[in-house]
């Protein structure tokens, strides 16, 4: 962690504040988690704290400790407008580009109010004030854990901080199963089981909480619609606005789709296509080298890791689909 900023924003921190957290549209698991431990974190320090979101989050996270806490800009976009308009300090979470909060970057970045970025993705704009930016970690929570013990307040981390953070961590490593290959990410989750939270509970809440609409989608995306490709180890999943409304679509039902064709042995990089009102939603994965950061970015007006990203497409389902395939037999060389 960078020690000159922390030394300032412990200063800046030594008064009571009013602060508001802001995360990413769609929010995950670890722009929740890291955004509530926040939340707890900076109460218990006397400072008065909001989050907005720009979009809701899934219901799978409703039970996470201060989550009906959280203002949606999208459902109430004047207690959002009014909460900025009164903010001191921003601590912007999860996110590094300023696209990712759509209709708040304006206000945002309209406000005088000083800017903290805590984040784990490559590339960072340069809109904070302070930005703490480790693209070597698990997730925006294992930083907030940090961030919290650089503080010297490790003694601060209570049960309800120790769930948030750990759903965090767990959610953006897919269940430690990808960007969970240093030693610290179990030092910490280590820490957070000391706080007794129940992590076999938590797995419950957050993964086996299917619909059956939601499972039949998954069988019909496996069965029907997923396309591999042996010879370039790629594989896509595509969805158009009518077979989601088949399936009773609702917010978070397609969320890990991207994930299964990876378990094939010899697919190395997975995407998932979804028809939206305007353009079709794209998510990627890889296992290993490949990265899929690059291609989001250069191809499909997105990024985020090297193993898990996402974009946009202004064309057709049909023309997006197209180009993805076009890129396929130059995958090895982006
Ligand atoms: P997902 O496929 O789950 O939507 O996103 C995967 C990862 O890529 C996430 O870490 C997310 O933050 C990042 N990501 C998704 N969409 C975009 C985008 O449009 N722009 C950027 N910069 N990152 C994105
Ligand atoms: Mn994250």
């Amino acid at each position: 962690m960078n020690e000159i900023a922390i030394v300032d924003i412990k200063k800046i921190l030594s008064i009571s504040k009013n602060i508001t957290i802001l995360t990413h549209i769609n929010p995950d698991g670890d722009a929740i988690g890291s955004s509530l431990a926040m939340l707890i974190y900076l109460t218990l320090k006397k400072h008065t704290v909001s989050i907005i979101t720009p979009n809701d989050f899934p219901d799978f996270l409703k039970w996470l400790p201060k989550s009906n806490q959280i203002v949606v800009n999208k459902n109430s976009p004047e207690t959002a407008l009014k909460i900025i308009s009164e903010t001191e300090i921003f601590i912007c979470l999860d996110f590094n580009s300023l696209n990712r909060i759509e209709k708040l970057a304006e206000p945002f970045l309209q406000s005088k109010a000083i800017k903290i970025l805590i984040d784990h993705h490559i590339d960072p704009e340069n809109f904070a004030d302070f930005t703490l930016s480790f693209s070597n970690t698990s997730s925006t929570s294992e930083i907030v854990y940090d961030f919290i013990e650089f503080l010297g307040d490790e003694n601060l981390i209570n049960k309800e901080i120790a769930e948030c953070l750990y759903v965090g961590i767990a959610t953006d490593t897919g269940s430690f199963s990808y960007s969970c290959n240093h030693s610290r990410t179990y030092d910490i989750v280590s820490k957070l089981m000391l706080k007794e939270i129940n992590a076999e509970h938590i797995h419950r809440l957050v993964y086996d909480t299917y619909s059956e609409d939601r499972m039949r989608l998954l069988g019909f995306c496996l069965s029907e619609k997923m396309k591999v490709f042996s010879q370039y180890e790629a594989a896509f999943i595509s969805l158009t606005k009518a077979e989601l409304k088949r399936f009773n679509h609702q917010t978070g039902d397609t969320e890990g789709i991207v994930n299964y064709p990876l378990s094939i042995g010899n697919v190395k990089m997975a995407a998932l296509f979804i028809e939206k009102d305007d353009h079709v939603r794209i998510s990627i994965r890889s296992k290993g080298d490949l990265n899929v950061n690059k291609i989001a970015k250069k191809y499909f007006n997105g990024g985020g890791h090297k193993n898990a990203a996402g974009g946009n497409s202004p064309l057709s389902m049909e023309e997006t689909i197209n180009k993805f395939i076009k890129l396929l037999p130059e995958l090895n060389f982006i």
